[in-house]
């Protein structure tokens, strides 16, 4: 089931990021009094009143784009139309101006489902947030995103407006995301893939407003391709999609078993690539690099492997995934991709008996002992996994805290040098042993 989207907008300096890291309970992101300072996370997770939806942050995504300062109306209105409940920050501080009314417009025009936050309402008694009444937009919610202040509130207006928990995907099979950059041959792909004639296709529902899922089968297995209808619908718009294409990728991504991250030799590896790659990995799905056409270099050896370390050393967190090089256009290697997407979605659902992560951590621990051993150091108990689909493999010892960035790097590297796990994400969670 794919999680519901709220999109967090407002004019550069209203508090938005100070609001998302409040929600998302994230200290990463930078906040900065200087409008436009970009932000590592876009995308963040957030639980209320037993309501899971992903908050996003469209600060970053605009700010970064000029083309949406020119041309905030097309933005808006694409942009917010992915969303199912937008909240509209406006700043107490300094009442509506002109650009919050422009964006009040269109978000009525979209007839996006929105809550106006007036934010830095610091001192309920003192400051006045009614004339935000104005905005059209129904009844504001004062907040104040730095001081915690009436965020519940906010929260529960959220989740009331968010869908009624959507159907429940019935359909059998691996499901594929196929997401990367507006012309990198996302929709060639589909068609290519979906040309082979070993396969019988049928059209699904989608789980959200306009997405078609396409269904397919192949030497006896099925699959289920995400958002056919957005990805061939996207390559037909000309420009303005870079937002609408994010937010639509990260749905897909959501329900999704294992996303195919597509590039290609002309761009090579972007920031929208990167945070894409980041949300794939947070959320705990499959991933493969497919590499796009590949005719244009097919003789390419040298390139070929200088590429891919490139690709490798851009996408560095996300180390496990296969690199496949394909031609959309030509067909050569895409019969491949279904054989990589079933590994990928095996190495995922994996289970490792106790008895052998036993072995193998007492191996590894034997190899390279945790730094300030002794009698207050490190000390590992054992292991066993306690989760599939990513694996999460647990550790009990002394005192989780001793545990360091660099152990746990190390840890991991030996789990996947002895169990593989290509393709997909592990969780390493360290427990007090009771
Ligand atoms: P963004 O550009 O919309 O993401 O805004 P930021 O989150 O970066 O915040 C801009 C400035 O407003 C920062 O200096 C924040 O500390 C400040 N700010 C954010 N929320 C509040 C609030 O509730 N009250 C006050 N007084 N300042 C706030
Ligand atoms: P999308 O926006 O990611 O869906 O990209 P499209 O599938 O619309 O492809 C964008 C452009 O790249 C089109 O002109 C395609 O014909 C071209 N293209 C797609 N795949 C290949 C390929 O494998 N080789 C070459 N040479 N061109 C391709």
């Amino acid at each position: 089931m794919g999680k519901p989207i709220v999109a967090l907008v407002g004019r550069p300096n209203v508090g938005k990021s100070t609001l998302f890291n409040r929600l998302t309970g994230r200290r990463t992101a930078i906040v900065d009094d200087q409008p436009g300072v970009t932000r590592d996370r876009l995308y963040g997770d957030v639980e209320w009143d037993n309501r899971k939806f992903t908050l996003i942050d469209t600060g970053g995504l605009f700010l970064e784009d000029p083309e949406f300062r020119r041309d905030v109306e097309k933005q808006v209105g694409k942009a917010l139309a992915e969303a199912d409940v937008v909240v509209f920050m406006v700043d107490a501080r300094v009442g509506p101006l002109v650009e919050d009314e422009r964006i009040a417009q269109e978000l009525l025009k979209a007839k996006s489902r929105t809550i106006v936050a007036v934010n830095k309402v610091d001192n309920f008694r003192e400051q006045d947030f009614y004339e935000f009444y104005r905005l059209g937009l129904g009844e504001p919610v004062p907040i104040s995103g730095l001081h915690g202040l009436n965020i519940d509130e906010l929260l529960d207006r959220i989740v009331e407006l968010l869908p009624e928990g959507r159907e429940e995907e019935k359909e059998e099979g691996v499901r594929v995301a196929i997401v990367g950059r507006p012309n990198v041959g996302k929709s060639t792909l589909v068609n290519a893939l979906l040309r082979d004639e070993r396969m019988i296709v049928s059209d699904i529902a989608g789980t959200t407003r306009d997405a078609i899922d396409t269904s397919f089968e192949r030497d006896g297995r099925r699959y289920i391709l995400i958002d056919t209808a957005g990805i061939m619908k996207r390559s037909r718009l000309k420009r303005g999609i870079e937002y609408y294409g994010v937010v639509r990728a990260l749905r897909s991504v959501d329900r999704a078993d294992v996303v195919l991250l597509v590039l290609d030799t002309g761009a090579g590896v972007v920031e929208q690539d990167k945070k894409i790659a980041g949300y794939v990995e947070e959320s705990g799905k499959g991933v493969i690099i497919v590499i796009n056409k590949w005719d244009l270099h097919a003789n390419m050896n040298v390139f070929r492997r200088d590429f891919e370390a490139y690709v490798r050393a851009e996408l560095d967190f996300i180390d496990y995934a296969p690199v496949h090089f394909v031609s959309a256009q030509t067909g050569q290697g895409v019969d491949k991709i279904m054989e990589k997407v079933d590994a990928v979605q095996k190495e995922r659902s994996r289970w490792i008996t106790t008895g052998n992560l036993n072995s193998w951590l007492q191996e590894a621990v034997y190899l390279n002992p945790p730094p300030g051993s002794g009698k207050h150091g490190l000390k590992f108990y054992y292991a066993t996994q306690v989760g599939s689909r990513p694996p999460v493999i647990a550790f009990f010892v002394n005192n989780p805290e001793l545990v360091r960035s660099s152990y746990k790097r190390y840890l991991e590297r030996q789990l996947r040098q002895a169990y593989g796990f290509e393709g997909t994400p592990v969780r390493l969670v360290f427990r007090a042993r009771k």
